[in-house]
């Protein structure tokens, strides 16, 4: 009897992968950080005599994989957030409608206006609940909306845009996680007035720190330009409104030093031309995974309806289990060398923290939101992660749940 529980329960071997390391810069990002390092021409603005930066084209390349008129690249997704409810004219003290499942640098973007976070539940699918959101934009109309997509879950975004335009919302996207990906065919970033994007490491893009604003109208553009930190250099922007626009608008905008450096520029441009082939690698993963863990008792994955197009670069869970007995299965997965982050946890962890531990938002407690919190696990799908290894991580996983659901304690 023994002999045969611990059979079953005999651990896969360590996966012997180095899971947590970023994507890495093409050869060809290199070679361009390389010549403008030699240069000294680090800065994205120059005094005099020179082409478009870097840091322009890459505005460039972005708007037009976007399909959007402008782009402004800055030094964060946050700063970017930040920028968006700058340029609407969110004042101190006002309302911003967000999803209660994020991280941490959205309620900062709101904070930083000195507005006021009005969190907005989360469904059992992981994107934003619709009639938490139409309740809460009755009670808040006409402010603005800055929902994420979260870990690239995307919602009914036709709904989204009902709600919207019924209650007067203006609707900013936070797409730190959702580049590539699309609503029936229309492109997160696209579907509201602004569109925010990360190149953070562990993001779709990686120059270390950065972000970047898309938006299609001229005047939350040249406010953008202007307040991300032009100076009055701002004619060295190729993706921009123009220059009249800007010309107007300087005396009235602070310059907040926002700017992405051009050796960041440097090595997102070959990057973003290496984006579909790195979304195809994330999303053949994404499937082996996600039907392994789908026949593991107790896992239950969010249903993702056909008109989402997203990109599979992380891999979202709920496990059907306590407190103490998920965080001693994140234990087993993690000696097997599978990183696994729980949403459930008391404290705030690395990058995972829950709105519980944000001291910037409005306390408005949402008991849905902490049911789905409860049991959701997280772990990345990297494309260092081997297509022929995706079922060795499904067999750590399906071992680290088994371990706390086997009676071992029946054990004689
Ligand atoms: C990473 C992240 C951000 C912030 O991006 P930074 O570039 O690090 O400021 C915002 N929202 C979500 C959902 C994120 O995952």
């Amino acid at each position: 009897m023994r002999a045969r529980a611990r059979a079953r329960l005999s651990s896969p071997a360590p996966l012997g992968l180095d899971l947590a390391t970023p994507e890495p810069v093409p050869a060809e990002g290199i070679a361009a950080a390389t010549a403008l390092l030699t240069s000294g021409r680090l800065f994205r603005y120059a005094e005099a005599g020179v082409g478009a930066s870097e840091a322009a084209l890459w505005e460039q390349e972005f708007a037009a994989y976007l399909g959007r008129r402008y782009a402004v690249a800055v030094n964060s997704c946050g700063s970017a957030m930040y920028l968006a409810l700058h340029c609407l004219g969110v004042q101190t003290g006002e309302s911003v409608l967000m999803n209660a499942w994020t991280l941490s640098p959205v309620p900062g973007a709101v904070a930083h206006v000195g507005a006021h976070a009005v969190l907005v539940d989360t469904t059992a699918d992981l994107t934003i609940d619709l009639a938490d959101l139409e309740r809460r934009a009755r009670a808040h109309r006409g402010s603005v909306l800055l929902l994420s997509h979260m870990r690239g879950h995307v919602a009914d975004m036709a709904a989204v845009r009902d709600v919207c335009e019924t209650f007067d919302l203006r609707l900013v996207e936070d797409c730190a996680h959702s580049l590539g990906a699309a609503w029936d065919g229309v492109a997160t970033g696209t579907q509201g007035l602004l569109g925010c994007f990360s190149t953070q490491a562990y993001k779709h893009l990686n120059s270390g720190e950065g972000g970047v604003l898309a938006t299609d109208d001229d005047d939350l553009a040249a406010r953008a330009i202007l307040a991300s930190g032009s100076y009055a250099l701002y004619e060295q922007h190729a993706s921009r409104p123009p220059l009249e626009r800007l010309a107007t608008l300087a005396p009235s905008e602070a310059n907040h030093s926002m700017r992405l450096t051009s050796i960041a520029a440097a090595v997102l441009r070959p990057q973003l031309r290496a984006l579909p082939a790195r979304i195809e690698a994330w999303n053949a993963r994404y499937t082996v995974l996600a039907e392994g863990l789908s026949l593991v008792p107790r896992v239950t994955l969010p249903r993702r309806p056909p008109q989402e197009q997203f990109v599979g670069s992380s891999l979202q869970f709920s496990l059907d289990l306590p407190p103490s007995s998920i965080e001693r299965c994140c234990a087993v997965a993690a000696s097997l060398g599978v990183h696994v982050k729980w949403f459930g946890g008391e404290r705030p962890h690395a990058f995972t923290s829950t709105y519980r531990h944000w001291s910037a938002t409005a306390r408005n407690t949402l008991p849905d939101t902490d049911d789905v919190l409860a049991g959701l696990c997280d772990i990345r799908v990297p494309t260092a992660l081997p297509l022929d290894r995706c079922a060795d991580v499904v067999a750590i996983l399906r071992h680290a749940v088994q371990t706390q659901v086997e009676p071992t304690t029946a054990d004689p």
